[in-house]
């Protein structure tokens, strides 16, 4: 899994752009050898014998089994013609999307976007479910034990107070200047992301940050392949990404390594992911005592670029809220209601009250009543994300619930470590990655992410301390005069 892995890496990295047939073989051949090892009926046997007698077992040895069992059950179930018939659409899904995409055109995507999802519902009727129990089983593919009913609790919370609040923080006459963001160059911002990103405790003698179109993190500890993009006029975008990318880093190489390939090395799901990438990138990177660190020597780097720029307008730009209809392009605050809309059209084309055709006038109307802003056009709305053109439905809410649990750790972090904020103000983050390492790295998959943070933070997940951590932040920015 690890060299297919690698593989796919190198191909957003570097491939050449006529090798990607040689590659498509490459990594098919592995995929295929892949699913035979992990479906083959000893496997069961050796599982059966391991569950005769669970007590038999350590509590680490049980979470082994279960999720060995987790992995065999999703792979057994799906018959191999299934797979087959489910990639290859994916390949042409995905590009069917490219082009609509190209051509604002959602109606040659929609037949393709339909196929996505009946066979997304055609893969949870092998687990006997339909309907909003199908959303379930996707949820619960990418978030083990989440169900739409529980985030829907959660969400409709969240929205009652962000809405409001984004309204508040528009109607302040602060407005942030991104116009000093002009003629930034590559190999400056590169210098110095990496070095902020070693010194949140990046491990760079067994990972790499690469170029690619989109950031993403992929590997595993022991090689972990960060990517990020660059921008000559917008130098945020490739730091702060970096900076997700880099608490998605440090979680991998937080699992204990002794583990690795089983449950207890593994990360406990996207949403505990998320939270690891959200908290190094706004509670660390949007703070006020990590600015006073680097602020000198960001100025250092970019002199001419930041010599009109006061300290106050540098700080508020790096937490410029504004309405954008994109959700990769949204600030921190208004980022949750795109998730809410997604979330929510997803739970009605699993349930049938939406059809795929309707999709894009709905996509509209929900997101002028949630995000306070209609798309004027489909590659602003519906087409924007690759997500459902690859089939990864209930994919989305992880990445809201991430910002939950993220701000629920962050404030269980300053009650546990006092000063920790002027560490940051010195460039110390090492106390903030240790206790991460410790409550949350090192239980690989023992818990999922509602017991996770229970276990944690002492109470369960909910959208308080988000709301308490966006409101603290934010209010005070935005009411200056
Ligand atoms: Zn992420």
């Amino acid at each position: 899994n690890s060299a297919l892995d690698l593989l796919g890496w190198d191909e957003q990295v570097n491939l050449p752009k006529k090798s990607a047939a040689a590659r498509a073989s490459q990594s098919s051949a592995l995929s295929d050898l892949i699913h035979r090892e992990s479906i083959h009926p000893q496997v069961d046997d050796w599982l059966n014998a391991l569950e005769q007698d669970p007590n038999a077992l350590t509590t680490e040895q049980q979470c082994v089994v279960q999720e060995a069992r987790r992995n065999f059950d999703r792979a057994v179930k799906l018959p191999s013609a299934f797979v087959a018939r489910r990639a290859e659409h994916q390949s042409r899904a995905y590009h069917a999307w490219v082009e609509a995409r190209k051509n604002d055109d959602f109606v040659s995507f929609a037949p393709f976007l339909k196929t996505q999802l009946e066979l997304a519902r055609e893969e949870a009727g092998f687990f006997g479910l339909d309907g909003l129990q199908a959303y379930d089983y996707h949820i619960d593919n990418h978030d083990p034990g989440m169900t739409a009913s529980v985030i829907g609790t959660l969400f409709d919370s969240l929205k009652s107070e962000i809405v409001p609040l984004v309204k508040q923080i528009l109607s302040s006459a602060v407005k942030p200047n991104l116009s000093m963001f002009k003629g930034f160059p590559i190999a400056q911002q590169e210098a110095f992301l990496k070095r902020v990103t070693a010194s949140l405790g990046f491990d760079y003698d067994r990972g790499r940050l690469d170029v690619a179109v989109h950031p993403f993190c992929s590997g595993n500890g022991e090689d972990t392949r960060l990517t990020t993009r660059y921008f000559v006029d917008n130098p945020l975008d490739s730091l702060f990404s970096s900076i997700h990318e880099t608490g998605h880093g440090l979680y991998e190489q937080g699992l204990p390594l002794e583990h690795l390939g089983t449950g207890l090395g593994t990360a406990a799901g996207m949403g505990v992911h998320e939270s690891q990438s959200r908290i190094w990138e706004n509670q660390v990177a949007r703070s006020r005592s990590f600015w006073d660190y680097w602020e000198p020597f960001y100025r250092e780097a970019f002199p001419e670029q930041l010599s009109g720029v006061t300290s106050e307008q540098l700080y508020l730009a790096v937490n410029g809220v504004s309405l954008n209809p994109i959700r990769v392009d949204s600030d921190e605050v208004t980022y949750n209601l795109h998730i809410i809309l997604r979330f929510e059209l997803e739970k009605c084309l699993f349930s049938g009250e939406l059809d795929v055709v309707d999709l894009p006038a709905f996509w509209n109307e929900k997101a002028e009543k949630i995000i306070g802003l209609r798309p004027t056009s489909d590659v602003e709305g519906v087409l924007q994300d690759v997500h459902w053109s690859s089939g990864a439905f209930g994919y989305f809410p992880s990445y809201c619930l991430g910002n939950m649990l993220a701000a629920q750790l962050w404030y269980s972090a300053l009650d546990a470590l006092p000063g920790i904020e002027i560490d940051f103000s010195n460039g110390d983050f090492t106390r903030l990655l240790s206790w991460l390492r410790e409550k949350v790295h090192c239980e690989g998959k023992r818990c999922d992410l509602m017991n996770l943070t229970k276990k944690v933070t002492g109470k369960e997940l909910s959208s308080d301390s988000l709301i308490r951590y966006l409101k603290e932040r934010y209010l005070p920015l935005y009411q200056q005069t």
